[in-house]
């Protein structure tokens, strides 16, 4: 309880004394406590803390783990890829679902949530270091998917969310992060009430990543520790 308080502190201080020194609000930038593989005890401890915002891999870990966690007015986003097979219970799990990559698993949640009664909330993830083996669309595929979930009427489109290739050093990820800012700036022209998230850094990173326009830093192991 009191190592999970602890960092949940420092993570805080750190984000807000980033953003200061960049001359952002601290309010500007959320953060996520990123839970996988953690027990629900362990997700209790942020909760006591006062952590409302968390994140999620797996569906099926997830509809496990969160009905166990007591609390009010939390939010749980899914910051792993979603299998078709699985939008319905992601749907009546998550808030939000960050990992939209393609036009027909657009199509898929808007339709799985109209049958709900639902509005989905989502992000749509981009692979923007071009990477083979990752999920995300691509940077030249993204202006149709944008349109694509502005117009389907059971979806609302919050912003983007990326995971930029792994770099030992954090500095080698800031053209990563520019990019993805000059991407959700683009996009989100006429769209700008709604369209207010941009998901990126991790525990390893958050500071380029809020010093390059991260509205939301996703952090595991800064706040649990390893896994
Ligand atoms: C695990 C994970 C994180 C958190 O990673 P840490 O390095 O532990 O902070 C953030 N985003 C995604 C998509 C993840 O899978």
């Amino acid at each position: 309880m009191e190592e999970v308080q602890e960092r949940l502190k420092k993570v805080r201080q750190y984000v807000r004394e980033t953003a200061v020194d960049c001359g952002r609000s601290p309010d500007d930038v959320q953060i996520m406590a990123v839970t996988k593989t953690f027990s629900a005890e362990v997700v209790q401890d942020a909760v006591r803390a006062g952590h409302t915002l968390f994140g999620e891999n797996r569906v099926q870990e997830a509809v496990a783990k969160i009905p166990r966690v007591q609390g009010n007015t939390l939010r749980w986003h899914l910051i792993g890829h979603l299998q078709s097979n699985k939008v319905r219970p992601a749907l009546q799990t998550f808030q939000v679902i960050e990992t939209v990559d393609s036009q027909k698993l657009a199509r898929r949640i808007d339709r799985v949530a109209e049958d709900l009664g639902l509005t989905a909330s989502i992000l749509i993830q981009v692979n923007i270091g071009g990477e083979e083996q990752k999920d995300g669309i691509s940077p030249e595929e993204l202006g149709p998917l944008v349109d694509l979930a502005c117009e389907l009427e059971n979806l609302e489109l919050r912003g983007l969310m990326a995971i930029p290739p792994f770099q030992e050093d954090s500095e080698a990820s800031r053209p990563y992060f520019r990019r993805m800012r000059k991407l959700f700036e683009r996009h989100r022209q006429g769209r700008e009430r709604k369209f207010t998230v941009l998901s990126m850094g991790m525990s390893a990173d958050f500071r380029v990543a809020i010093q390059e326009g991260s509205t939301l830093v996703r952090m595991g192991t800064a706040i649990f520790g390893p896994r």
